[in-house]
Formats: structure tokens, C-alpha cells, sequence
């Protein structure tokens, strides 16, 4: 592995710390290690998949293990590990436990569709990871075929089972898509009744050829249902979050609202992403800041690499509309290329 030891330290120098111009400090890296994905979930990837991409065009665990260094200089000290599905990656176990021994990162988050860790959830334990976040978009097995291309409900259900009864927090969560699954939500809300979990509601975005925009169920359609429900149920965000946080009386777990596609959270957003390629993002919705890969790969130092990040901060668009503006042109991409 390339480091250059000639590293800033963080604390020493304020002009390496990650501030964009609306002052918003970044600490969060999403990292999606793999665009590859064993569902097809309609909203997401073509029935055919999409085009593979081959071992050198994306970074390999060394390369993101040295950016992830770098991103710590930077002062991040949460990461989320993401994809296409995170576990379809060769070798993650053994990352997820290289990155566990970067001191300064507090937690590792993994974003998962529930297929593959049942066997490794006892290392999982181990780990310090924040959250296992579970994409599961209906209750019902036909549906669950309908939606993801594949008969895999019973496996999932029964891996979700495992992740509530360990120790990592889970957060489970659907994407909400109209006249397919918006007749569960009710369904999935109170599986927060007696599970200490968060149920999370996803506004569906317009990625991947997407819904036209008004047939997009919104999060505050979402919220009106819950509340009719609920007429106890208070909201208690928590800053910084993506998600907005509802209690409901006598409820052991707690209902999240996520409005990825109103984007009313991009104010106190602090999240940068490196896709499968190793193309920096500093929005979901903007097309590519920095080839990081390039310059991994072309003997730039680690000076050279961080002033390139700092500076695609200080030039990082004050929310998900002027990204999408500035770029106009992400539509047709999968969450899976991106990191979702
Ligand atoms: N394979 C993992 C999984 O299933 O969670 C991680 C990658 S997946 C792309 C991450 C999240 O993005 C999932 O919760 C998925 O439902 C969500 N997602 C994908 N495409 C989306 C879209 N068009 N709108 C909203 N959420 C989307």
C-alpha cells in the first residue's frame, strides 16, 4: 500500500478540515464497494442487470483502505458500506475487520438487502457497526418476487430475524412505490411495535429510468397515513439526519421518514460517497467531483489527493436541486453504480 507520510494532522491545520461553502462539515463516507447486486428490485437495476464492470475498473480493498485513511485526516469518522449489495464482494469480511482497526472511526454502518450475512453475523457482532440497514420492500412473498426478480423472501426474512436478535441496531427499510407495496406501509410500521428497531419509509427516487415524478409518494403523504394511524405519534429528529424520527406511544422501536426525492434534509447534509469506481460524489445527485481512482493510481500523494477532495467541498452545491441542475443527467444511473 502507497501511503505518503508527510500527512497534515487534522487538528494542526483547520484547511484540511472537509467545510463546504455553506459551512456544513463533512464526517460522513459512504463507501460502495461493488456495483454488483444479487436482487433486480425493479426501482433499482434492469431486469438484466447492469453492465459488469471488470476487477480493474473498480478500487480495490488496499486503494479504499488508503482512501479511507486520508478521509480520516479529513476528519471523517463515520463510514457506511454500501453497493450494489456489499456482500457480494470477495474479501469484505476481512476489510470490514481492516477498517475496524481505524481508531477514529466511531462506526461502520453497512447498507445490505439481507441475503448473505446470515452465517457471518456473530463477526458482524464483533465490529463496531452503528447500524445494519436492510432494504426489504414488502411483507409478502409474491410481492417480494414481484419486486426484487427473486424468490429470496424466505432467506431474508429469516436473516432479518437473526440481525434483530443480535446486538447491531438494525434499521430496516422500504422504499415506498406506488400501487405496489404503498398498502404495507401500515404493515411495516408496526413491526416497530415490539422490535427495537427503526422502520424506515424511502421516498423512491428518479434514478434508473425511475417513476415519472408525480406518481412519487411523498414523504409527507407517507407521514399523513402514519399520522391517521397514529394519532399520538410525535416526531423527535435527530440533527445531521437523513431521516426524519417519529414515536409512537407504547412503541419499542422508533418510524423513520426518509425524503430522498423532496430532499428536505440537504441543509444539515455532511455525507461524501465514493462510488464502486472510485468516482468521489459530493451529492447523491451530482455527476462526479474527483476520480479519486485516477489519482490512486497515478503516483499523486496523499497531500495531492486530499487538497483534491477539499477543494471539490469547497465547491459542493448548497442542496440536491442545484446538483441535479449543474449535471442534469444522473436519471438513467442505478442506486447500485452510485452507492445507495
Ligand atoms: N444492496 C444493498 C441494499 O439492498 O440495501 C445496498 C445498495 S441499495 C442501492 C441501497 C438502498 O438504495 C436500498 O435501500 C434501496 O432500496 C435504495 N434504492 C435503490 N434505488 C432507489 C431509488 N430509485 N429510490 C429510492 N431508493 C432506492
Amino acid at each position: 500500500m502507497k501511503f505518503v507520510t508527510n500527512k497534515l494532522q487534522k487538528s494542526d491545520n483547520p484547511d484540511t478540515r472537509l467545510v463546504d461553502p455553506f459551512g456544513r462539515e463533512m464526517n460522513y463516507l459512504r463507501l460502495a464497494v461493488t456495483s454488483r447486486c444479487n436482487l433486480r428490485c425493479l426501482y433499482c437495476m434492469p431486469a438484466e442487470g447492469i453492465p459488469l464492470n471488470n476487477r480493474d475498473s473498480i478500487l480495490q480493498f488496499e486503494e479504499m483502505e488508503r482512501l479511507i485513511q486520508i478521509f480520516i485526516e479529513l476528519g471523517v469518522n463515520k463510514l457506511r458500506i454500501t453497493g450494489g449489495e456489499p456482500f457480494v464482494r470477495k474479501g469484505l469480511l476481512g476489510f470490514l475487520k481492516r477498517v475496524n482497526k481505524f481508531e477514529e472511526i466511531n462506526s461502520i454502518n453497512i447498507t445490505t438487502n439481507a441475503l448473505f450475512f446470515g452465517d457471518i453475523i456473530s463477526d458482524l457482532e464483533q465490529l463496531k457497526i452503528g447500524s445494519l440497514n436492510i432494504s426489504l420492500d414488502s411483507l409478502q412473498k409474491d410481492k417480494f418476487f414481484k419486486i426484487t426478480r427473486r424468490d429470496e423472501f424466505g432467506i431474508v426474512i429469516e436473516n432479518i430475524d437473526k440481525a434483530i436478535k443480535s446486538t447491531i441496531p438494525v434499521k430496516l427499510n422500504m422504499v415506498v412505490l406506488a400501487g405496489i407495496n404503498d398498502d404495507e406501509i401500515l404493515s411495516f410500521a408496526r413491526i416497530a411495535k415490539d422490535n427495537l428497531i427503526e422502520v424506515r419509509f424511502i421516498e423512491q427516487m428518479p434514478f434508473s429510468g425511475g417513476p415519472d415524478t408525480e406518481s412519487i409518494i411523498s414523504a409527507d403523504h407517507i407521514i399523513d397515513i402514519l399520522q391517521r394511524q397514529y394519532p399520538l405519534l410525535y416526531e423527535q429528529s435527530l440533527p445531521n439526519s437523513t431521516a426524519r424520527i417519529f414515536h409512537n406511544p407504547g412503541y419499542k422501536g422508533v418510524i423513520g421518514i426518509i425524503a430522498g426525492y423532496s430532499r428536505t434534509f440537504c441543509s444539515s447534509c455532511t455525507r461524501l460517497r465514493i462510488t464502486p469506481e472510485g468516482m468521489l460524489k459530493t451529492c447523491l445527485y451530482d455527476r462526479g467531483a474527483v476520480n479519486l481512482k485516477e489519482m490512486l493510481r497515478s503516483d499523486k500523494t496523499d497531500l495531492q489527493i486530499m487538497d483534491a477532495i477539499i477543494m471539490a467541498v469547497q465547491n459542493r452545491a448548497k442542496d440536491g436541486f442545484e446538483s441535479q441542475e449543474r449535471y442534469s443527467r444522473n436519471s438513467n444511473l442505478s442506486m447500485a453504480q452510485i452507492g445507495g
